[in-house]
């Protein structure tokens, strides 16, 4: 079957589209539980930073084996904190990866520092350690890797480049709640790991974020930073047990997570790794369907050892057309299919090559990516139902017509339901 892939094809489909509804990318399974937690904190009279912050954190600290877990507003809140505390500042260097989202970069800025690029590798859309190291100087105090989509850096090979060079790793770990780098959690690895549970990411508070570390004092700075700069436990001063006076020990922001985000991160993880079963079974899905199709670049096989998180499902569109990868987002967006672009890479927005002379070319295997791949959805809230529209919808904007690759889907389900890893 020859796939006639020129973007001009993904426009004249059938009129009707595949789907009735439009299918919403991202968008996050909340159960009852999760309600029924908001109502109950709603009504408990403590709606702001408080005790289910507090046991949230402690769960998830258990749960990625770190030692603390300090609950904040958003990622973005966590690694500007990080990056504080590091003391890294006017003057220093820290070392990231193009193809990440916007806050990552914007952290580092926002401390004064110069951020450092680095291209991914081609394969695992990570940072490439190689690349890494040679980009560090005198001037470098952290590197900030990305495991993007959810799948796990080669901590190893970070961590080890770094400490003989003297440099904090600080891990965004966004996409990557669930994932393990050689069987080790990602959270236990590194000095700072920054989570996010934005509305999109595989927990979700809404809005919301999470810092792991090992440091007994840092976390304590942490705390204190997040909320205000007051005095730890200050946050408890209208509580029965709380003292009302308050001491603001240094300047600090206002990052904190509230018990309403907690109440849901609470269920939310509770269920992680179920909603992480159904993502791989669909997943597999994906990979069964698109394969014999040869039209995409799928997503690379995985390390043994490691654990993906399943987090995004990027297709590289074929042939690397500049427009293509637009024209099938916009053709699957008429087929009532929602899908998503990660990332538009950092040096390609104007603030970043306005400031540093970033240009085209200089990282081409982050452009290639962030020109030619779509996400396509990917939430535990999906069911079999909804993949097999996607995928659907995918023949059709292809191939043109509607019902002759049924019998395919029907076989993707039954692997699927086959096939889940565990
Ligand atoms: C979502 C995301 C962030 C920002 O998370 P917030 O919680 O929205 O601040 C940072 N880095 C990456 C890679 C992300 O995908």
């Amino acid at each position: 079957m020859e796939p006639d892939i020129g973007p001009e094809r993904f426009a004249d489909a059938n009129p009707r589209p595949v789907r009735d509804d439009f299918l919403v990318f991202g968008a996050p399974l909340i159960g009852q539980e999760e309600i029924d937690e908001v109502v109950d904190t709603l009504r408990s009279g403590w709606i702001g930073f408080g005790p289910k912050c507090l046991a949230f954190e402690n769960r998830f600290a258990e749960y990625v084996h770190a030692k603390y877990a300090i609950s904040v507003g958003s990622c973005t809140a966590g690694l500007h904190l990080v990056l504080l505390v590091s003391g890294i500042g006017p003057g220093d260097e820290v070392v990231t990866t193009p193809l990440t989202f916007a806050s990552t970069v914007n952290a580092i800025e926002l401390v004064g520092a110069r951020p450092v690029l680095v291209d991914v590798d081609p394969e695992t859309q990570n940072m490439s350690s190689g690349a890494f190291e040679a980009a560090i100087t005198p001037r470098t105090r952290a590197v900030i890797p990305v495991h993007m989509a959810g799948r796990p850096c080669d901590m190893e090979a970070l961590n080890d480049i770094a400490a003989r060079h003297g440099i904090s790793v600080i891990d965004d770990a966004a996409h990557a709640v669930e994932a393990w780098s050689q069987g080790q959690k990602i959270g236990s690895l590194t000095e700072f790991s920054v989570f996010s549970f934005y509305a999109t990411k595989n927990l979700t508070t809404a809005e919301g974020g999470m810092v792991a570390t090992a440091d007994a004092e840092v976390a304590e700075r942490l705390r204190r930073l997040r909320l205000h700069g007051l005095s730890s436990e200050a946050w408890g001063r209208y509580s029965k047990d709380g003292s009302p006076s308050y001491h603001v020990v240094e300047p600090g922001y206002k990052y904190n997570m509230t018990d309403i985000q907690a109440s849901l991160g609470l269920h939310q993880l509770a269920r992680l790794e179920q909603n992480l079963r159904v993502r791989e079974s669909f997943w597999t899905m994906y990979d069964a369907a698109f394969e014999p199709l040869d039209i995409f670049d799928l997503p690379a096989p995985i390390r043994v050892g490691d654990r993906h998180a399943r987090h995004l499902y990027t297709v590289g569109v074929l042939p690397s057309r500049s427009r293509a990868r637009d024209e099938l987002a916009t053709a699957l967006r008429s087929e009532n299919i929602g899908t998503g672009v990660h990332f538009v890479p950092i040096h390609l927005h104007p603030y970043y090559s306005d400031k540093y002379g970033y240009r085209e070319g200089m990282f081409p295997n982050a452009e290639h990516i962030g020109r030619t791949t779509l996400s396509l959805p990917m939430s535990a809230k999906l069911s079999e139902r909804d993949i097999a529209d996607v995928i659907e919808a995918v023949q059709k904007v292809y191939f043109g017509t509607r019902n002759c690759h049924r019998e395919l889907q029907e076989r993707a389900v039954t692997v699927a339901s086959h096939d889940v890893t565990v």
